[in-house]
């Protein structure tokens, strides 16, 4: 009996029920990233944040995201929809891949998405917009605020950051998850303060950036190094 047909069946059984573990890619690889969209209308320059040549990026628009199993195929998926509700398969797929270890980034309004989904708020994310009173509080959103953001963490999402100026939408009194990891902080009196975080997923890697609302912050250069370097770190590309 040689040691692969001992090892075989365990890892065999342990693919079925996780999915097939995070293997370290090499540096040649592409980062295979999956851009979910929909629910929010959003500028054309969105799209320039993801022509990294060392990216091979799928867009995929709700309703059609997340039908299919998504281990196999990507290392992180950016969300930049706005879909309150996914049905039992589509959250299933979500929930695989994240228990999985791979990597999320999620972008502006998609704190809006998923809003009704206890395990997601809670536990991937770590935040959640307010659509209707939770304990006298409910959340709003501002346009076109200048504002100066600060990043308050030594990260690689955040490395070689500096504070930097940017236009963007502003949102106040959402839920924050007390476990979350504040990146950025915003000075604008509008804003709750914390606008970017990681997630408090023990396994997956998770960031949420609140920027990004339209073509000011699309071609902010600062945001732009976030966005990359965001999924750089998320799809663990990045230590
Ligand atoms: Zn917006």
């Amino acid at each position: 009996m040689n040691i692969l047909s001992i090892l075989l069946p365990g890892l065999l059984a342990v693919a079925i029920h996780f999915g097939w573990p995070v293997l370290p890619a090499s540096p040649a690889d592409p980062v295979r990233v999956l851009l979910v969209t929909g629910g929010h209308e959003h500028d054309v320059e969105f799209y320039r944040l993801f022509q990294d040549p060392a990216w091979r990026v799928t867009v995929d628009p709700h309703p059609a995201a997340f039908t299919r199993d998504l281990r196999q195929r990507f290392d992180v998926v950016v969300l930049y929809d706005m879909v309150r509700t996914l049905d039992e398969p589509r959250q299933r797929h979500l929930r695989d891949f994240v228990e999985s270890g791979r990597g999320v980034v999620a972008l502006h309004h998609a704190v809006c998405a998923n809003v009704d989904w206890p395990w997601w708020v809670e536990e991937v994310l770590g935040g959640r917009y307010l659509f209707e009173p939770v304990d006298g509080r409910q959340s709003s959103y501002l346009h076109d605020r200048p504002q100066r953001i600060t990043p308050v963490l030594d990260h690689p999402v955040t490395k070689g950051i500096g504070p930097f100026q940017i236009v963007d939408e502003t949102y106040k009194n959402l839920w924050i998850s007390p476990r979350a990891r504040v990146l950025l902080r915003s000075d604008d009196p509008t804003s709750d303060g914390p606008v970017a975080w990681l997630g408090p997923h023990p396994r997956a890697r998770v960031v949420y950036l609140q920027l990004g609302h339209d073509r000011h912050a699309h071609l902010n250069e600062a945001y732009r190094q976030l966005v990359a370097q965001s999924v750089r770190w998320a799809a663990r590309r990045a230590e």
